[in-house]
């Protein structure tokens, strides 16, 4: 049988633009008029294209990009991101002259940063920005509430330094009232001790997506969101309709569809039996492309509008569909792993349910061997 012609693309990602923007007017409505947006791009946007993700929310006025590492902030420069970056974890020797050639905001929690930003800096003629990062609770990275003042005068101090914020992070927004409050508290006070001693703390920003949610950090300059612009909410948030809509659909058209006789085996360990006479799809997607093998006779895909169960064992490169039936399915129907269809819908939560995990993982665990398909097309040059 000659397999017949279809898409170039086995699976792919599509990302809806016009409700990213959307997402980010629900944020901006949110976080107050008054507070910036810090928009968190990092891990290839959530898995959803850092670069054209951040090139949409530049021209739609975000105040600031967020990134986990200097490469990614790299990338960003490299595609024409002209706005300030900021780089949220601590970076190393290695990596500040390349940071301060890409003009990317630090962010700094003890001496020896401060020292190796200042260094960079210098060597490079510039004026390094810099974010304080306190660790209020979180217990993860960021410098003792107890020394930012020291370390915001020594910034200060700095000709080659310049404090252009003072940040935190949240362990449990919106789940443990009592524990944010101490996180809180630790934050205020340490900017009342700076502002005491004469620094200016810049830029304060707190809450991030659950933060936001949650209508926390009323005295932050700057909401500091990831997850909510994709579209996605924390779990514990699901519950109430934000306004929030996802952005990111998964695809794929089958690459083979056959019949399969009751009492009938298929993939890698037989992991599925037909108890009847069926058809089968075969879906080129697996775990190489970042659907994980734990959907092993675990979880569904839509075709027709309707649900249709993964069956056997997901390979690298492809995973098995039954039919059922659903007999009239052609090689030009698309079949939807995650996103909607008629009136049906796959979210990325109930697909993290089946993985026993978080929403933020299903769509980051996404590879590039995916095409992205950008929808509509991205402005152009913005940003
Ligand atoms: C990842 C990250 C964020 C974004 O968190 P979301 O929950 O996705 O909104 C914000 N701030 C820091 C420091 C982060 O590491």
């Amino acid at each position: 049988m000659t397999t017949p012609a279809r898409s170039p693309h086995r699976a792919w990602i599509e990302i809806d633009h016009a409700t990213l923007a959307s997402n980010l007017a629900v944020i901006r409505q949110l976080a107050g008029p008054e507070r910036q947006v810090i928009a968190v791009v990092k891990a290839n946007g959530y898995g959803h294209g850092a670069i054209e993700v951040s090139r949409t929310l530049a021209a739609h006025g975000v105040e600031r990009l967020a990134v986990a590492t200097v490469g990614e902030g790299v990338a960003l420069r490299e595609a024409g991101i002209s706005g300030p970056i900021v780089v949220l974890w601590g970076i190393g020797e290695p990596e500040a002259p390349i940071a301060m050639a890409a003009d990317l905001e630090l962010t700094v929690y003890d001496q020896a940063g401060i020292e190796l930003a200042e260094r960079a800096a210098a060597a490079a003629g510039k004026r390094a920005a810099l974010h304080l990062k306190l660790d209020t609770g979180l217990g993860r990275q960021g410098s003792d509430p107890g020394d930012a003042i020291e370390l915001a005068v020594r910034v200060a101090r700095s000709r080659d330094l310049h404090l252009a914020a003072t940040f935190s992070h949240l362990a449990v927004p919106g789940q443990d009232d009592a524990y944010t409050d101490v996180q809180l508290l630790r934050l205020a006070q340490a900017l009342d001790g700076m502002r005491s001693a004469g620094v200016d703390p810049g830029l304060v920003h707190v809450a991030a997506s659950g933060g936001l949610l949650a209508g926390i950090g009323g005295f932050a300059d700057a909401v500091r969101p990831g997850l909510a612009l994709y579209g996605l909410v924390p779990a514990w948030a699901g519950e109430t309709d934000h306004g929030l809509r996802p952005i990111l659909s998964l695809k794929a058209l089958p690459l083979r569809i056959f019949e399969l006789p009751a009492g009938d085996a298929i993939g890698y360990g037989l992991r599925f039996r037909t108890t009847q006479a069926t058809r089968i799809a075969t879906l080129g997607i697996g775990y190489g492309d970042g659907w994980p093998r734990i959907h092993a006779n675990n979880g569904s895909v839509l075709v027709h509008g309707e649900r249709r169960p993964i069956v056997g064992a997901i390979s690298m490169d492809g995973l098995t569909v039954d039919l059922g039936e659903t007999h009239d399915v052609t090689y030009d129907d698309e079949f939807v792993l995650i996103g909607e269809q008629m009136s049906a819908r796959i979210t990325a939560d109930e697909v993290a349910g089946e993985r026993r995990t978080i929403n933020y993982e299903v769509t980051t665990a996404l590879r590039d061997r995916l095409p992205r398909l950008h929808l509509p097309e991205v402005i152009a040059g913005a940003g």
